[in-house]
Formats: C-alpha cells, structure tokens, sequence
C-alpha cells in the first residue's frame, strides 16, 4: 500500500455542489462585472474619443491659423524685400525711365517670381515749379503704367503732386492714368503719414474686378530709413508703391486647405483695408493672429463640441461598447485591440499633420518653421552643455540659370539632390533644413567633433561633383556659398541673421566659398551700401583717375606698354582700390558709365604721350558687364576719335570668364571691336576653363597669365608645367604671352627660360601716377 492511498483511504467525502450552477454563478458575476466595466468603460472611452475629436479639430484649426498666418507673414515679408529693391534700383538711377525700370525688373524676373504682383513703379514728389519738366519727361517716356492723355486728377494747383515716374504694369489696363496725383488721393494722408514715419501704407483699392492690394513703401538718400521725422522728411527721396492682388495671397495661404476661410486684415490710425478668401462651414470659429506692423490674419474652420451626443463617433464608440460588453468578453478584447488600433491611427494621422506643416515638400527636409525651432533648442542645449554650436547658410550659387536655361523642373530635381548630397555629407546629429528656393541651412551641435569650417569644407566639396539629373543630358556643375556663425546669441533668429550676413560676404567676395562671420562683417557691408551710395556722383566729381603700370618684353626689358587701372579718391576714406568698387559698379550697372570714362582717360592720355614721342601701347580693362552691352563699342570707337589714338595702340583686356559668360554675343561684339582695328587680351588666363576649341572661336592676340600661376612657380611643379602648357597653347594659336605680378628675380627668369614674351609686375614697376610715369619712365 503506498502512502497516497491510505490518505485517500481517509479522506472525509467531500460536500456536493452541482458543478454546472457554480459555472453559471461566476459567468453572472463575469457578465455583470463586463457589463459593469464595459459599460462604464464605454462610456469614458466614448467620452475620451468626442474630447479627442474636438481636440483633434481644435489642434488642426490652430494648425491651419499657424501655417496661414506665417504663410502670409512671409508673403509681407517678401513683397516688403522686393520694395527695398527696387528702392535700392531708383536710388542707384534716379529718375528711371521705364526701359530702364523695366531691364532691371527683368533680370530680377520680378513678374514671374510674385505672381501676385500687377504692377509697380516709383511715386516721387513733384514740385508746382517741377511740374513742366516732368510733363515733358512724361511725354518723351510713355510708359507701360500709365495711360491716357496727361492731366492733373484731382485738378489744381497744389504746392507738389505725387506722381508715378517710372514702372511695370502685369496687364496695360492696370494702369492708372497718367497725372494721377496720389497724394490728393483718398490714400494722400496716409501715403504722407508713411514718407514721415518711414513705414508702408497699405491700402485696399476696389478696382471693379475685386479689390486690389497696394503699398507705398517710401525710400530715403542714403538707402536706410533716418531716425527723426525731421531726417526722413529731410532725406525722402520717393515711394515704391506696388499692387498685388490679395486673392493669389490667400489662395496660397489655403492652399489644400477645405472647409477654411480666412481673413487679411490691416489697420493702422490712417487706413483700413481686409482681404477675404474660402469658404468656412456653419458654425465655424476663427483664430486671430497678429501679422505685426497693423497686419492681422483670422482663420475660420469647423470645430465640433467636445460632448459625447454631437460627436458621431464618439456616440457609437458608446453604442458599439455597450453592445460588445452584453453580448461576449471576448469582443470586448477585440473592441479594445480595436479601439488601441483606431487610436494609434489618430496619432499617426497627427503625426502626419504636423510633418507637413513642419518639412518642406519638395525635399522632405526640415521648413523654415521647424529650422528656427530647432536653432533655439541648439542655443539653450549648448548653454546648458558650455560647448559651441553653429549654423550654417548654404545658398547655391547662380541657381535661377539652372531655373531659367533648363525649366523649374530641372530646378526642383537640382533641388532634391542637393538635398540628398548635402544630407549624406552630414552625421545623424547635425539637423538640415531648406529655408524656401535653393537655401538649406545646418545646425551642427557643440558636441560635434568636427569644426564648423571643416564641414563646411566637406560640403563644398561634395557638392563640387557634377549632378546627373537626368541621363541623358550632361551633368550639371553647381557651386555653392556657404556663410557661417558660431557660438551664442540672444535668439535663434539672431543667430541664422549673422549667417547670412556671412553668406552675402561670401557671395561678395568672389561665390564658391565659406566665410565665417565676425561683428565687424556688419560694418563692411554697411561700408559696401555707403560706398555704393556715394560712387553715384564719383564720376561727376572727378573723383576717379587712373594709374599706369609698364609691360615690359621679357627678352630685352625694353617698354612695350602700360596697363590703364582704375583707382577711386573717396572725398572721406582716402584712395580705395578697384577690387573693392568695380564689383559695386558692376552690380548697379554703373560699370558702363565708369567704363566709358576709362576708355577716354586712358586714350587721351596715350594720345598726349604719343604727341610727346613716346609710342607705348595702352592697355585696358573692360569688365564682363560691360561686353553684355552693344554700347562697349561704340564707346571704344568714340574713345578713339576723341582722343585720335590709333586703333593698333590700344588693347582691351577681358577676363577668360567675361568670353564664357555670354559666349555668342560676346564674340559678336569682340569682332566689332576687333573690326576697329583694336586688339584683345585675356586677362587672367587660366583661372576659367576654357578649352583650346573655345579659344579659337575668339580672335584674339594676347594671353595675359595669371599671377596666381607666377607666384606658385618657386612652389608648385605643377604651376610651372601650367605655365609651360599655356605658353605652348599660345603659340599654338599664334599669340603673345604675358606673365602678370612677376615679384622675383627667380620668377622673371623662370618666365625667360619657358620664353613668355611679356611681363607685368611689382619687380618690374608698381602701377604709377601719370605724372611719375612720364618722369621717370616714358623719358623721350
Ligand atoms: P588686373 O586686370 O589683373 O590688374 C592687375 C592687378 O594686379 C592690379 O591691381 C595691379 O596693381 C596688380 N599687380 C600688378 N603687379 C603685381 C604684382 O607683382 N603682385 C601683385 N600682388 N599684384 C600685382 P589693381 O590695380 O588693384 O586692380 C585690380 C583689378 O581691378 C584688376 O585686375 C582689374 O580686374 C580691375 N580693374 C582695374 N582697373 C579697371 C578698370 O578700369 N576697369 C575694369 N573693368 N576693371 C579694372
Ligand atoms: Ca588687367
Ligand atoms: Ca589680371
């Protein structure tokens, strides 16, 4: 007998409950607890889901005002740059006339980059004793603004009229009619109120096709806005004014956006004007916000309330809980693995939400929204850490060519695999975003090893190799700028502010380069928008003259010719050097006045040495933007008359890239100039990339290399087989070599030996005053 069977054996029998009842108990008590809980449980689900849904609405309406009201902000922002450019252009050209308004707001291409613009011009004040003058001005200048026969609207005499000068209308019937005096227009209080307060009026125009949006912005001497009302009243030079039609604006604010509407406001003590556009459901509410400077946006859309009777799903969530909890335990699992599926898709459709509201379309990259976000969580996250972050602002350069050679696109694939490439060249902690066009900006951590200059290495590396958009067209080079601020600042704003002012040096100072930005960068570029100021009136005043450096033949030293350049005795800041004002006379196109001023200097002054004996040749510069012009020739022909120097004496020097930039039309006018009888240098030879075919397509005699290539002779063996390659191109082609800034002996005899003909340098002379020259050197 084994040990269990005897306890069996004396175990009481046990008491009899009918298994079936007891089953049934548990299952009641189950039931009703389900019930219970299913009910309850249903109920606050039903609940949770109807607060949700009206949160949900809420979040997406705030959403909607958040994206519409800084859609719109950056659409004030940006009509407000465009009237600062143009501000800048009147300013540059005072009393434009409309081709010239209308050349310059081409090559912004004004017209199709704000498609909500329909037209604009400058407003100047004119007074009664100015009246004449204008008229004829007027006359002799039809513009393409306005029409009709000339008349004073309202008529009288009035101390001044503020009339349109000079502009660009989208369609002729925009226009206004010419005369139309503004200031004794309903808006003249308040148009007067902003040449004062140095502020834009804004004004809601009904003309009879819906109500049109237009801005004065007044402009002041000097470019910036002076402090006091007596200094703007005193410095007030005119008004942009622009018309833009609202409705673009709003549709694009709306863009995607159904069961919304919205409201532009603007209010200030002298005007009023409101914008609406969409179209919002019953019951909408709106959210107002404030645009700054008098601009407010209200955006209308459905927001339910958050009771579980108005809300449809929230009300079977309710119905569907109570029927799973009578009916089976199990679908009460299954509703609940339902409703955590029905939940987790809230949150990811949120989460798609607030992706597109914070990444650009395009490229998927962090937007502009999220960017400034995250450069202020960088501040504060490297206060906290004591280490050193930076942003970086990337700017393509030159990529409206790429927009306007091969389509948009082209652009938008450049686009995205610039994206791709600049994405690839970073590690996961460094954040990337696209800023809006061809800007991206990096945000790289403290904790980042590498150096902020070292990535940004890296990165015009990387986007140094040619992009392959599409197979079968050839692989496009782009170059970049980049500018760079490190360390802490107030706000992020600040921050991605000092970037851009490096990112403008950097595009200053030549493109295809980082420059990292210093306090003092300000300050230059403020010195860059004086001295742009003030060489309006450089010529005028006689405040340009020009030195003389000697070319001598290499083979026997003796003179063959002297190199005409260009120098600026500023009234304040002494004499400035041509690389610090020609990119500025180049910008503002005054570069074709200047120009023509050296090309008579310069032949006069060779015309005088010939009559004196000396027979030198005369070399000078003519800059890329001067060869975009017919004119050029006509001004070296008109060069030559005036002063009666033979055509043989004179060479004009352009830069290998000015012959790359325009290649038809500039060998078009090279032949013309040619044709006079005048020769041709290329200046810095072998800093493009012109290829040996390219070359032949020019006529020209002279190959001047650069002094980059001499000054690396005693370094670089590579520079030397350079310089032996481009003395054989030369002879190839049948031309005369020069080595510009020879500065050593070593260097001189070097340029003998590889038998270049010419050279030019601080060895030989620096470039001389005409007096010092004719003493020392040109003796008879
Ligand atoms: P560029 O045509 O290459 O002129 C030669 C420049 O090299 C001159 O500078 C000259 O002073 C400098 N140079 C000459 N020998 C040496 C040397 O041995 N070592 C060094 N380091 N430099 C030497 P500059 O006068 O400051 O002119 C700079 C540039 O400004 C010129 O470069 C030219 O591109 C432009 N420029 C000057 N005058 C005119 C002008 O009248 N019209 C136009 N469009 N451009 C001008
Ligand atoms: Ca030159
Ligand atoms: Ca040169």
């Amino acid at each position: 007998m084994s040990i269990g069977d005897e306890v069996a054996l004396h175990r009481s029998p046990p008491e009899r409950v009918d298994p079936k009842r007891n089953h049934i108990w548990v299952a009641v008590v189950l039931a009703t607890v389900l019930l219970a809980g299913g009910v309850s449980g249903s109920v606050l689900t039903a609940q949770s889901v109807a607060r949700r849904s009206s949160e949900r609405h809420q979040a997406a309406l705030a959403l909607s005002s958040a994206e519409v009201a800084s859609t719109l902000r950056l659409a004030i922002e940006r009509e407000e740059d465009l009237a600062v450019s143009a501000a800048g252009f009147f300013l540059g050209t005072p009393f434009a006339t409309n081709d010239q308004f209308l050349a310059w707001a081409n090559t912004i291409r004004a017209m199709e980059r704000y498609p909500e613009l329909l037209g604009w011009g400058d407003v100047l004040m004119i007074t009664s004793a100015q009246l004449q003058a204008y008229m004829a001005l007027a006359a002799a200048d039809p513009s393409s603004v306005v029409s009709g026969t000339f008349e004073i609207t309202p008529p009288g005499e009035r101390p001044f009229y503020c009339l349109f000068v000079a502009g660009q209308a989208r369609t002729p019937d925009t226009g206004v009619p010419p005369g139309f005096d503004y200031c004794a227009s309903a808006a003249g209080l308040s148009i007067l109120a902003a040449r004062d307060s140095g502020l834009s009026s804004y004004q809601s125009v009904d003309a009879g096709t819906g109500s049109t949006l237009t801005v004065q912005v007044p402009f002041y001497t000097g470019g910036a806005t002076p402090p006091t009302v007596e200094a703007r009243q005193a410095a007030f030079a005119g008004w942009v004014g622009l018309a833009f039609d609202p409705n673009i604006l709003l549709e694009r604010a709306l863009k995607d956006r159904t069961d919304t509407a919205i409201v532009l406001h603007f209010h200030d003590a002298l005007s009023d004007a409101q914008f609406n556009r969409g179209a919002a459901p019953t019951g909408a509410i709106g959210v107002t916000k404030d645009l700054q400077n008098g601009w407010t946006v209200e955006t209308f859309g459905a927001v339910t309330s958050a009771g579980v009777l108005h809300d449809r799903s929230a009300l079977t969530v309710l119905l569907i809980g109570i029927a799973a909890s009578i009916i089976l335990a199990a679908l009460v699992l299954v509703l609940g693995t339902g409703r955590a599926a029905a939940l987790r898709l809230v949150g990811e459709r949120t989460g798609e939400l607030r992706h597109q509201a914070l990444h650009d379309a395009l490229t998927a990259l962090p937007n502009r929204f999220l960017i400034m976000d995250r450069i202020e969580q960088l501040l504060v996250r490297n206060r906290r850490n004591g280490t050193t972050g930076a942003a970086l602002y990337i700017d393509l350069d030159d990529f409206k060519n790429v927009n306007d050679t091969l389509g948009h696109e082209a652009g938008d694939r450049l686009l995205m695999a610039v994206a791709a490439r600049l994405t690839s060249a970073l590690r996961d902690a460094d954040t990337i975003g696209r800023m809006g066009g061809d800007e991206f900006v990096v945000l790289i951590d403290g904790a980042t090893v590498a150096t902020p200059e070292l990535i940004a290495e890296r990165l015009l590396d990387v986007m140094h190799q040619p992009f392959d958009l599409d197979h079968t067209s050839m692989p496009l080079s782009v170059n970049t700028s980049i500018g760079i601020a490190i360390g802490d600042r107030d706000t992020g704003g600040d921050l991605l502010r000092d970037a851009d002012v490096a990112l403008y040096q950097a595009k200053a100072a030549g493109k295809n380069r980082y420059e990292i930005f210093y306090p003092e960068m300000q300050t230059e570029i403020s010195r860059r928008i004086e001295l742009q100021f003030d060489l309006r009136s450089a010529v005028e005043s006689n405040q340009f003259f020009l030195v003389y450096q000697p070319i001598y033949n290499l083979e026997d030293l003796t003179l063959v010719a002297v190199e005409a350049l260009l120098r600026w005795r500023h009234p304040l800041a002494g004499v400035i050097e041509p690389d610090e004002f020609i990119p500025i006379l180049e910008q503002t196109g005054q570069i074709q006045e200047v120009g023509r001023w050296v090309l008579n200097a310069a032949c006069m002054q060779m015309a005088a040495w010939h009559a004196k004996g000396d027979v030198v040749d005369i070399s000078v510069n003519v800059s890329a933007r001067q060869l975009d012009h017919d004119e050029t020739v006509d001004h070296i022909r008109e060069a030559l008359e005036v002063s009666g120097l033979l055509p043989s004496s004179l060479i004009i020097e352009v830069t290998e890239t000015a012959l790359m930039r325009n290649a038809v039309e500039t060998s078009v006018r090279l032949k013309a100039i040619k044709a006079l009888g005048v020769r041709i240098a290329i200046d810095d030879f072998g800093t493009g990339y012109s290829s040996l075919a390219y070359l032949q397509q020019f006529d020209v005699d002279c190959l001047k290399i650069d002094r980059a290539f001499t000054h690396a002779i005693s370094t670089s063996p590579e520079s030397k087989a350079l310089i032996r390659t481009l003395v054989q191109l030369g002879r190839d082609l049948g031309l005369r070599t020069l080595a510009e800034g020879v500065e050593t002996t070593g260097e001189m005899d070097h340029l003998r030996n590889e038998r270049v003909d010419e050279a030019q340098g601080f060895l030989l002379s620096r470039p001389l005053d005409a007096a010092t020259l004719e003493a020392q050197i040109l003796v008879p």
